[in-house]
């Protein structure tokens, strides 16, 4: 095992928020140790506390252009909107047509701070209005006939100077006649915070009433942000107290906030001596970024235009890679980037790519790189630098398929690798000796990834098989058995008329062979007419793996109330297969929908009560189907959208397994030396950086693609302490889970991965 000594982090992540710049900090630091008075006390030391105060909005002015506009110091750019929002608002409310519908317009791809803010003020105010998101074009770009037919009923809208997830800047001026061509009375708040620093404001030579501006994303700390408001327009206070900021927002100001910004104010109006560079240098960064990024990942695409972005935010997507697995690489190369967005869903996807009308994959692929105005060459070398060794690791694990040099240390494969997508699975069988491989419920989605698999480990796919005519999504089976044996006759399924007749369980069966091993053919006609299992037997005539389609599924049956489907059917089919592989074998079906990677007919016999009851026969055949139909009828809830493939028996509780943290995982390991580190991450993501202080000697890598493999390989160890440990502690806590299902009760995880631990 060779070890990879840690990197320091590399942070492209800008956007999100920014480092405070030590000159800032610095700052910072004296307005808390020295210049710590109240701007309102009116001793030597309030004076000079409000003087800062004073330059620091004198600075914010020059810088925003807000001539008589005022500038209001706020905690941050959420306050500023609410500010804002509150302000038009209340303003608006006093007159009121009841016989009129109004609106309030937002753009589609606005922070969500913004329609959230909106909804909730149009909610408390009791105003009524409809708020209506403003289309953007595949740019990125506000509609302008949308809101010249729009806005004259509305009573605000608000926009965005630039966006935070892929950079793109509005045409202001554009905006600016549109809106007032057609309503010059309505509010119109302007959200800058991705402006600052990277692109020109003049607000007073604008019709713009509010902008708000945060701190923190501009070498600030969190906590200080400001709103400009133009001179003449309403304004309510939001918070109201002891009448600082001349009443219009109360609350002891934030001098240490104030003191950091000045100083980064200094920074953006100096000619010399500034940490900032150059709009031409930030241009030309973001070249050599986008280029590293293009050679690191030749299919690369960018998410958006650079004509109209600030050359500091680069939205790009890999095809093949959610940005889930680009996120999870990059953090293990040290590289902090950042997804599109995260939601709630199962799928990490994009709201803002998704109103530019982007393709679906490349707003669930999107990953945004972002730096701010005081990145410097070095930084961008590194960077560079880093990209391209992340890339390395994905095609020594054989993600990408790499020229020469890169896959020196390429491990060759030999088992079974677990691919998903979405809840569904596909199955890849390696014999190392042969070479030769074996592709069960090829997933389409997952082409490209098989299709690299093969080629980087140089394996000869001898059959591309299906479990049934899958109902809720075409095969990839056909595209790749054209792509790799076009010669090859086969069934319906795949199954190669080329084949033998073997026998298990005394009864004839059809299998071909794998190198030593064979894969045997079984009819377990049930979810359909169709469905067949098949069972890897080793030389010694042991079934490995059972894949059994949607005959068992983690906690379910698969579900029988299809035109083809038959429960009588499926009923001979378990207790046929459950004669041949015993309780013990590992089933591989082709769905996964709860994360629990696999099963055995024991696991299952824990959950589900109605398969112990046919394997032990105490339930008749029609019985089953009665309690069967029960059961598929609870499919329609569960489903969504998704075509669920089996029904569950009973609820998904987890179980809950033992955490440790990084201080008792070190103590527990002193004490028990026979304990064992199992890291879960991807191999890429393993070579890249594996270091858990004085652990690391302990620790295997079994990526969650293997781990039915460990499972196979570990089931007689299932006494044995396991700690399973990842990036931040969710992936291993999931495989915990699962792992504890089937019977490894000492199982363990280390609670919020490497991110927390001390090395
Ligand atoms: N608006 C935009 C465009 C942003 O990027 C952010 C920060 O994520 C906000 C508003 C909210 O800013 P703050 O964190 O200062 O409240």
């Amino acid at each position: 095992m060779h070890h990879t000594s840690p990197l320091s982090q590399i942070y492209l992540d800008a956007n999100a928020t920014t480092p405070v710049l030590p000159q800032a900090a610095k700052a910072a630091l004296g307005a808390m140790e020295d210049l710590f008075g109240n701007p309102s006390s009116s001793h030597i030391t309030g004076l000079k506390a409000k003087s800062l105060m004073e330059q620091t909005r004198l600075r914010a002015k020059q810088i925003l252009g807000s001539g008589q506009g005022n500038i209001i110091f706020t905690s941050g750019a959420t306050e500023g909107i609410q500010t804002a929002i509150l302000s038009a608002l209340i303003k608006a409310k006093a007159s009121l047509d009841p016989n009129k519908q109004y609106s309030l317009l937002y753009g589609a791809t606005e922070h969500k701070a913004v329609p959230n803010s909106l909804a909730h003020w149009n909610q408390l105010l009791e105003i009524g209005a409809e708020l209506k998101a403003i289309p953007v074009d595949d740019k990125g770009a506000l509609d302008l006939d949308f809101i010249a037919a729009e806005v004259p009923n509305a009573l605000m809208i608000c926009t965005m100077a630039v966006n935070n997830e892929t950079g793109v800047y509005q045409d202001l001026k554009a905006l600016d006649t549109c809106i007032r061509d057609h309503n010059p009375e309505v509010f119109w708040m302007v959200d800058c915070v991705q402006a600052l620093g990277k692109r020109p404001l003049a607000l007073a030579q604008t019709s713009i009433d509010y902008a708000p501006f945060s701190g923190h994303k501009l070498y600030a700390p969190k906590g200080i942000g400001f709103v400009y408001i133009r001179d003449g327009a309403p304004f309510t206070p939001f918070i109201a107290g002891g009448g600082q900021e001349g009443g219009l927002r109360s609350g002891t100001e934030n001098l240490p906030g104030m003191a950091a910004l000045n100083q980064v104010f200094a920074m953006l109006l100096a000619e010399q001596d500034s940490a900032f560079h150059s709009l031409s240098t930030l241009v030309d960064y973001r070249e050599q970024l986008a280029q590293a990024l293009k050679r690191a990942f030749p299919t690369l695409v960018f998410n958006h235009s650079f004509d109209n972005s600030v050359p500091t935010t680069l939205n790009f997507a890999v095809p093949g890679f959610s940005s889930k697995e680009i996120m999870d690489l990059f953090d293990a190369a040290n590289i902090r980037v950042s997804s599109g967005s995260a939601c709630s869903s199962k799928v990490t996807r994009s709201f803002v790519l998704d109103a530019m009308g982007l393709p679906a994959w490349q707003s669930e692929s999107a990953i945004r790189l972002s730096f701010g105005p005081a990145m410097t060459q070095t930084e961008v070398d590194q960077a560079c630098e880093r990209i391209q060794s992340a890339a390395n690791a994905l095609g020594n694990s054989c993600l990408t398929l790499s020229s020469g040099e890169a896959s020196a240390d390429k491990q060759p494969l030999n088992g079974l690798v677990q691919l998903k997508s979405g809840s569904s699975c596909s199955w890849i069988y390696a014999d190392q000796e042969s070479k030769q491989a074996v592709v069960i419920d090829p997933l389409p989605e997952l082409d490209q990834r098989i299709d690299t698999l093969l080629q980087c480990q140089q394996l000869e796919p001898i059959a591309f098989i299906d479990t049934h005519g899958h109902a809720d999504h075409v095969s990839g089976r056909v595209a790749l058995a054209a792509r790799y044996l076009p010669e090859q006759t086969s069934d319906h399924l795949g199954w190669p008329e080329d084949h033998q007749i073997t026998e298990i369980g005394a009864r004839p069966a059809q299998a071909i062979s794998l190198g030593q091993y064979s894969l045997v053919k079984l009819a377990t006609p049930g979810h359909t007419n169709d469905s067949i299992s098949l069972l890897l037997c080793s030389p010694q005539g042991e079934v490995s793996y059972a894949f059994c389609g949607d005959l068992v599924l983690m906690g379910s049956l698969g579900r029988t109330n299809f035109d083809s489907s038959c429960a009588k059917q499926m009923y001979n089919s378990l207790k046929l297969l459950h004669s041949l592989i015993g309780d013990d074998t590992l089933l591989c079906p082709s769905h996964d929908y709860n994360n629990e990677f696999t099963t055995s007919f024991a696991a299952e016999f824990r959950v589900n009560p109605l398969l112990n009851e046919v394997i032990n026969g105490t339930i008749s055949m029609a019985q089953f189907e009665l309690q069967k139909a029960r059961l598929d009828t609870h499919l329609k809830d569960e489903a969504g959208s998704e075509i669920i493939c089996g029904a569950y028996t009973g609820g998904c509780s987890k179980a809950k397994v033992k955490e440790y943290d990084s201080q008792s995982l070190q103590l527990q390991v002193s004490q028990s030396p026979q304990l064992k580190l199992l890291d879960i991450r991807e191999p890429h993501e393993y070579a890249l950086q594996h270091e858990l202080g004085t652990l690391s000697e302990q620790t295997i890598n079994v990526p969650m693609t293997r781990l039915v493999q460990f499972v196979q390989e570990h089931k007689q160890e299932s006494d044995a302490e396991w700690v399973l440990v990842c990036r931040s502690g969710s992936r291993s806590l999931v495989a915990a889970q699962a792992l504890h299902r089937l019977g490894f009760n000492k199982i363990a995880h280390l609670k919020g991965g490497y991110a927390l631990s001390d090395s």
